[in-house]
């Protein structure tokens, strides 16, 4: 079975991917497990992503590992999250276009009720300076308990920097070059590597219809990783996902 840690629904770019499409295109490709959260966060309201994500329930609850994607003003609407309780949630996402400064409160306390939760949170990197990997290290410092996903781990030598650093920082894969993946595989790290695709962006980026670049993708990676390929596609996935201490609590 293949797990991917990345996938969106939502609106991205000039398109819209709704839970349908993307529920039906990640089956048709095999995969079977996914965690999801919702681009449409950083345009539209509270109401219609919560619909995107109930949606997303009612297709495929036991398939979905939901993640928060949470802005700074969802964070003042309710300080403990628990307006967003009334899904069942096991992580953050965090993009720092949505205005969140690195070393500011808001993002702290993120990581303090992710801390409180057992939730890993799942940080963009890359694309500006100030979302550079290594710009989080200090936070994965402060927070050895909470899980930190450096998406894209970009760019590298701050990725695996950080991961040197700190046990609880990891990376997935989406739009990550062969060579880097390569790089954290030769420096020991294939336990905290996960697959992410960041499925369905790539078809805003690429002319390959998405199906193919997908299947193309994960038969490169499959054969370039060889025998640490079973840990990025599914066990470290649930490792990081089924960890005990949280399904106690559910
Ligand atoms: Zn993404």
């Amino acid at each position: 079975m293949l797990c991917d840690a990345h996938v969106h629904v939502g609106y991205f770019q000039d398109q819209y991917f709704s839970p349908e499409d993307v529920v039906r295109g990640l089956r048709r490709l095999g995969v079977g497990r996914w965690a999801v959260s919702s681009t449409s966060t950083s345009g539209k309201p509270w109401a219609f992503v919560r619909k995107e994500y109930e949606r997303i329930c009612e297709l495929a609850d036991k398939q979905s590992v939901l993640l928060l994607w949470l802005t700074p003003e969802m964070l003042i609407q309710s300080r403990d999250l628990r307006k967003y309780d009334v899904l069942p949630f096991c992580g953050l996402k965090i993009h720092g276009a949505n205005g969140w400064r690195v070393g500011g409160q808001p993002l702290r306390r993120a990581f303090a009720l992710a801390r409180e939760r057992k939730w890993p949170v799942i940080l963009h990197t890359g694309g500006f300076p100030e979302y550079e990997a290594g710009r989080f290290g200090p936070l994965c410092r402060t927070f050895p308990d909470v899980p930190v996903i450096l998406a894209h781990g970009r760019p590298i030598e701050q990725a695996l920097n950080v991961m040197q650093q700190s046990d609880n920082a990891w990376a997935d894969t989406a739009f990550m070059p062969l060579r880097d993946v390569q790089r954290l595989l030769a420096s020991g790290m294939s336990r905290r590597v996960l697959f992410g695709s960041d499925y369905p962006a790539p078809a805003c980026f690429y002319k390959a219809p998405l199906a193919s670049y997908y299947r193309r993708r994960v038969l490169t990676l499959q054969r370039s990783c060889g025998a640490s390929w079973p840990l990025l596609a599914r066990r470290n996935f649930m490792a990081l996902f089924d960890r005990p201490s949280r399904k106690e609590e559910k």
